[in-house]
């Protein structure tokens, strides 16, 4: 496929810089070292309305120009052409196309990306014991809820978190204004406790967890099926070809076209295995549901053995978002559904240790 940044010289294989691409590719490294995670820059991308690659096949069909996915963002984000390489199977060689980000941001956002993975996401927030740092938002004016604090005599006496456009555009535009730290992240904790318990809670997550897990499936059992067409229609190709060879002729071009026929069937065959490899890994995190519930069902006093660090790293885990609405007094709380089972299998291992 072609790539965003670049296009394909009709008259070869090369890739030349596409300039206004370019530009792009360069802005979403900046956006993701901006955010330093995927799904903020993704709706960056959506409210820019940037799309992925668009281009026409030789037959004139027009391809690409999808939204982007966190997937999508991923894929752009760790492609080593963007450094002037081609990854060949899994080694990494100098292309003949020139790079178009620099060599040093694109080393961040890799070190950036396997934190993240790591972490599962979840940025590493909290330094001031700030739990909802990041997460809390204030309904009516659409925007971050930012912690604060009042200060007497060099100490921290009162925390809050503060709607930044009720500090920019006056107190009286915000219904919300500011709410008291400790309460609000209370509510939310106590909510977290509860998943534990609220079966069919933790039924609804899980199944919304479960649905992710078989998109993903699907999306990769469709491209096995896209590879073994490509390979199916490669092989035939191949198998007719060799049969024109004819000893003493000048069999040059069709040896180029096996040359590259095999070159393309290598290249898809260890795609190939790559996507088998993610399937099985996709299957296995299926959890078994009994013992997700046992492990969130100890919640409660593993959170209370947490450092406010670690308490940190699990809401961040756990909930995307915390929604406040000043005018109604409304808190509602959205949580991450691969988080949650991304905790369970921790809580369980743990579980697994101890009695081991
Ligand atoms: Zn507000």
């Amino acid at each position: 496929h072609p790539i965003l940044g670049y296009d394909v010289d009709p008259r070869g294989f090369r890739l030349v810089v596409n300039e206004a691409e370019a530009v792009r590719v360069r802005a979403i490294f900046e956006l993701y070292l901006e955010h330093e995670s995927l799904l903020p820059v993704v709706q960056e991308l959506e409210r820019r309305g940037w799309v992925n690659k668009r281009w026409t096949t030789r037959k004139g069909r027009e391809r690409g120009g999808q939204p982007f996915e966190r997937t999508s963002l991923y894929r752009l984000l760790t492609n080593v052409a963007y450094i002037g390489k081609v990854r060949y199977k899994d080694e990494v060689h100098d292309g003949e196309h020139p790079a178009i980000v620099d060599l040093a941001v694109f080393q961040r956002v890799q070190a950036l990306l396997q934190r993240n993975g790591q972490t599962r996401g979840a940025p590493v927030r909290n330094k001031f014991g700030a739990l909802l740092k990041g997460l809390l938002r204030c309904v009516p004016c659409g925007c971050a809820m930012t912690p604060s604090h009042t200060t007497r005599n060099g100490t921290k006496r009162y925390r809050y978190y503060v709607c930044s456009s009720a500090q920019k555009r006056g107190w009286d535009t915000c219904p919300s204004k500011s709410i008291p730290a400790a309460q609000i992240e209370e509510f939310v904790v106590g909510q977290i406790k509860c998943i534990g318990q609220d079966q069919a809670l933790l039924r609804e997550v899980l199944a919304q967890a479960r649905k992710q897990d078989a998109a993903r499936t699907g999306e990769l059992e469709a491209e096995q099926r896209g590879l073994e067409k490509d390979l199916a229609r490669w092989h035939a190709e191949l198998r007719k070809l060799s049969g024109q060879l004819r000893p003493g002729d000048d069999n040059g071009s069709i040896i180029t076209r096996l040359a590259d026929l095999q070159e393309r069937i290598g290249l898809v065959e260890g795609r190939m295995r790559k996507v088998r490899e993610q399937i099985q890994t996709v299957q296995q995190q299926l959890l078994d549901e009994e013992e997700t519930a046992l492990a969130l069902s100890v919640f409660d006093p593993v959170w209370d053995a947490l450092t406010p660090r670690e308490q940190a790293h699990v809401i961040g885990l756990l909930v995307e978002r915390v929604d406040y609405d000043g005018a109604s007094g409304k808190v509602s709380i959205t949580f991450h559904p691969t988080g949650i089972k991304a905790l369970a299998q921790q809580l369980a291992d743990q579980r697994r240790k101890r009695s081991a």
